[in-house]
């Protein structure tokens, strides 16, 4: 699946902008505060219809307008996808596939795609929640049991709580917490199952992309840490949950929430078998983020679906020589479409092979394919 062509109006800031990509690398070249992360939001939100750096749409509008618009067309083998997204302030957003009207639920799976930013180092950095959250996102992205079963626990979840914070100070009777439990117990397992066959595979892909970038220097690995203590035997994961939920209800009563289950798991990646989040290297860790990134798109693939485009934003100023190397030749040598951001030249874009690539200059809000001595 690739990205044939763009055109922007009123996004960010861009006014009105059209342009045609390459189905191979493109790299998006400019200054400081041109543009160039702009456009890369600009494709993932055509893709996904979010935007990553932001959950309120209004801030996506041009300063001075009401409304912004996306249209752009992908092809994948012999079909065509035109996708054209609209928000318009205060009625919200359409989409059309295919000049089509669809729901924005039923659009997050279309077209795959997969983001690396800067911010992403906090996913090692940062503490558990966003660990969860990718976990949560990357479970339902490929498989809709995940998101069905993590809905579900989540609703099961807060009754309990709800039921615990109304006891907190009288007697609460457990036969009132049995229902929830199950549920919680059942779906529980099932979502932990799902989290650790999921970070296996991710662990076996991203391990693969690990090797290449460090030059088969530095290993990698993932391990799940789950708040239920099953002593490593999966067997008996939902008699423990069981009796862990048990074992805690009088603290749970006085704290008003339940405190163990996947809602509170979380887990750890390891450098040469040492945590990445205590002992790894600033450069260390986004390898280890672009790794996990990139494993990604390998279990996109396994679940059947189009080679995913890449978005990378200023990937390349925060690695060595070597590893710039490392992750050129790696993008050059897959199937899929990408888009790279830089705000400095990098050597092997001139030395790398010259035909799948085009260089796109970002200047205020307005992006001109020039010929590649601009760049
Ligand atoms: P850097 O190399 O520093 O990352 P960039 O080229 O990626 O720079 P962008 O993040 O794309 O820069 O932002 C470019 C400019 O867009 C910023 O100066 C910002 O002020 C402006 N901008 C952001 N949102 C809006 C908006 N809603 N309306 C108008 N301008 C905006
Ligand atoms: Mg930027």
């Amino acid at each position: 699946m690739y990205l044939e062509n763009i055109s922007l109006k009123n996004f960010r800031n861009y006014s009105v902008q059209t342009v045609s990509f390459h189905p191979d690398i493109n790299i998006l070249f400019g200054s400081n505060a041109q543009g160039k992360t702009n456009l890369l939001e600009a494709i993932y939100y055509l893709c996904t219809s979010r935007s990553f750096r932001t959950n309120n749409d209004q801030e996506l509008i041009k300063k001075g307008s009401n409304f912004f618009f996306i249209k752009g067309s992908f092809r994948r083998n012999e079909s065509n996808y035109l996708v054209e997204t609209g928000y318009q302030y205060p009625q919200g957003v359409k989409i059309k596939l295919n000049s089509k009207e669809i729901k924005r639920s039923a659009f997050i799976h279309q077209i795959p795609v997969v983001i690396f930013c800067p911010e992403d180092i906090l996913l090692l950095k940062e503490g558990p929640a966003l660990r969860r959250r990718f976990l949560n996102l990357e479970g339902s992205r490929l498989n809709p049991l995940y998101y069905t079963n993590f809905k579900d626990y989540f609703r099961a979840l807060q009754q309990r709580n709800r039921l615990l914070k109304e006891h907190r100070h009288g007697i609460l009777d457990p036969a009132l917490l049995e229902p929830w439990d199950q549920e919680l117990v059942k779906l529980g397992a099932a979502i932990i199952r799902m989290r650790i066959a999921m970070l296996k595979d991710l662990e076996q892909q991203s391990f693969i992309f690990f090797n290449l970038l460090t030059g088969a220097l530095e290993s990698l690995s993932i391990m799940y840490q789950s708040s239920i203590d099953y002593q490593d035997h999966l067997e008996h994961l939902e008699d423990s949950f069981r009796l862990q939920l048990k074992k805690n209800l009088a603290l749970d009563q006085k704290r008003g929430y339940t405190s163990v289950g996947p809602h509170l798991d979380d887990f750890s990646v390891a450098i040469n078998g040492l945590d990445a989040r205590k002992f790894a290297s600033q450069g260390q860790q986004r390898t280890a983020v672009l790794a996990l990134k990139m494993g990604e798109l390998a279990l996109f693939k396994q679940a059947g679906g189009a080679e995913p485009i890449v978005l990378l934003d200023d990937v390349f100023s925060e690695f060595d020589q070597r590893r710039q190397q490392h992750l050129f030749t790696y993008l050059s040598e897959r199937d899929g479409q990408s888009f790279i951001t830089t705000a400095v030249k990098i050597k092997h874009f001139e030395t790398g092979p010259k035909k799948r690539f085009n260089i796109f200059t970002v200047c205020k809000g307005k992006i001109d394919a020039g010929s590649r001595l601009d760049y």
